[in-house]
């Protein structure tokens, strides 16, 4: 089936969940024309807001880069989980798993080398699928303390990662007909280089605080659950996530303790990662250097896997964010691509409907240079500005929208 096919589809079993009547819809876009009247997740989503939003990731900042195995990333875990308890998300609750770092890599042979200095020639592979085009720039983790020029950053990022147990929190609004079904909404919140990890991804965490604040709402009720969850040890291999995945596969659907009512581990839906929400300032110039302000034409960038088993699920999944996006999201659209990697959706993705929701495509984009504080010193809440920022709540408004209508999500007065 074509792609244009399916999201008129799309479009149109979520015109049809809505209250017009479909004489006050256009046959162009199937969109009901009153609906700031009568569409209840139009409240729902203008209940996001940049200041709060901003605040949040303010808040994450407190704690440098929040690397895995340190006390700050443990003080994070804990500020996030006072966090959604403050919204009404309760109960919270962890897992729990041990992370043993790999021995560091030996280094390249110069045939290695020589591979990796090909890529840079030509028209190269990028991650996941993708080909990257016009100028790419090199990526890289920062690992040297001297680039932080702050004296403060450096001395709290200083304390490095110790091996052995670690924790991440989630929160759950539980579904009023279908408790046993959820939707996982998710973010990771550890980072690494030697600055605050601001975009990368106190952008996505702060946009998956901000949904549950606005679900946890009394007012609101929606048919099915969804948990909200973030990550640990992402920028290690994905390795908070494949625990979660280890550990909660096979507990779904199943209520505990029986005839309670009560599903500790919900039948898995979807899952929707965020992960680096706020910079899209276009493609590096041919003099290396990046525009300094977010391009006119930002996007979200919302990802599946084609090679994975759940593609067409996923790509499902894909459509749904993108009509909710033309429908809700104030100022930046959405656009689908196939090549989904390197985040934490990645261990769900033969396994359930499973995307990532990004400022730009992960293989192509990113790893192409496209984000010159990815991993580094300079990823700060003050290198950000509110256009920059707004790309983050857009996001945050494209999700909400398509959770509410997936969840059937309802304002109860
Ligand atoms: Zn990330």
């Amino acid at each position: 089936m074509s792609i244009s096919l399916t999201r008129f589809m799309v479009i149109g079993s979520l015109a049809g969940l809505s209250a017009a009547p479909l004489a006050a819809q256009t046959p162009q876009n199937a969109r009901p024309a009153s609906d700031s009247a009568v569409d209840p997740i139009k409240e729902m989503v203008a209940r996001l807001d940049l200041e709060q939003y901003k605040a949040t990731v303010k808040g994450l900042t407190q704690f440098g880069d929040r690397r895995q195995g340190t006390a700050r990333n443990r003080a994070a875990v804990d500020w996030i989980e006072a966090q959604l308890k403050s919204y009404g998300c309760t109960p919270t609750a962890r897992i729990t798993y041990d992370f043993q770092p790999p021995p560091p890599r030996p280094p390249m042979t110069a045939e290695q080398r020589e591979r990796a200095r090909a890529r840079f020639a030509g028209n190269r592979q990028g991650p996941g699928g993708s080909r990257m085009r016009g100028k790419v720039m090199p990526t890289g983790v920062n690992t040297d303390s001297m680039r932080q020029p702050d004296l403060k950053l450096r001395a709290l990022n200083t304390p490095q990662s110790v091996a052995g147990e670690r924790q991440e929190v989630y929160c759950t609004k539980v579904g009023t007909t279908h408790p046993e079904e959820m939707y996982i909404v998710s973010g990771h919140m550890d980072g690494i280089g030697w600055g605050e990890a601001a975009n990368d991804d106190g952008s996505g965490t702060a946009l998956v605080m901000q949904l549950a604040r606005v679900f946890s709402s009394p007012d609101i009720k929606t048919d099915r659950s969804i948990r909200f969850i973030l990550w640990n040890n992402e920028e290690t291999g994905l390795n908070g996530s494949r625990a979660y995945v280890e550990q909660r596969e096979a507990l779904q659907g199943k209520e505990d303790p029986a005839g309670s009512g009560k599903y500790p581990e919900p039948k898995w839906l979807g899952v929707i990662q965020h992960d680096m929400m706020m910079f899209d300032h276009g493609m590096p110039k041919a003099d290396g250097t990046m525009s300094k302000v977010q391009r006119p034409e930002a996007d979200v960038n919302v990802e599946f896997q084609s090679n994975s088993k759940f593609a067409a699920e996923s790509q499902k999944l894909a459509w749904a964010l993108a009509n909710s996006n033309d429908k809700y999201a104030t100022d930046y659209p959405a656009q689908v691509g196939q090549h989904m990697t390197n985040t934490d959706s990645q261990p769900f993705q033969d396994l359930v409907a499973s995307i990532s929701v990004r400022e730009n495509e992960r293989g192509a984009q990113i790893g192409a240079g496209w984000d010159p504080q990815w991993h580094q010193p300079t990823d700060l809440f003050k290198t950000y500005s509110d256009d920059d920022f707004r790309l983050g709540l857009n996001a945050a408004q494209t999700t909400l929208g398509a959770i509410a209508h997936l969840t059937g999500a309802k304002l109860v007065k």
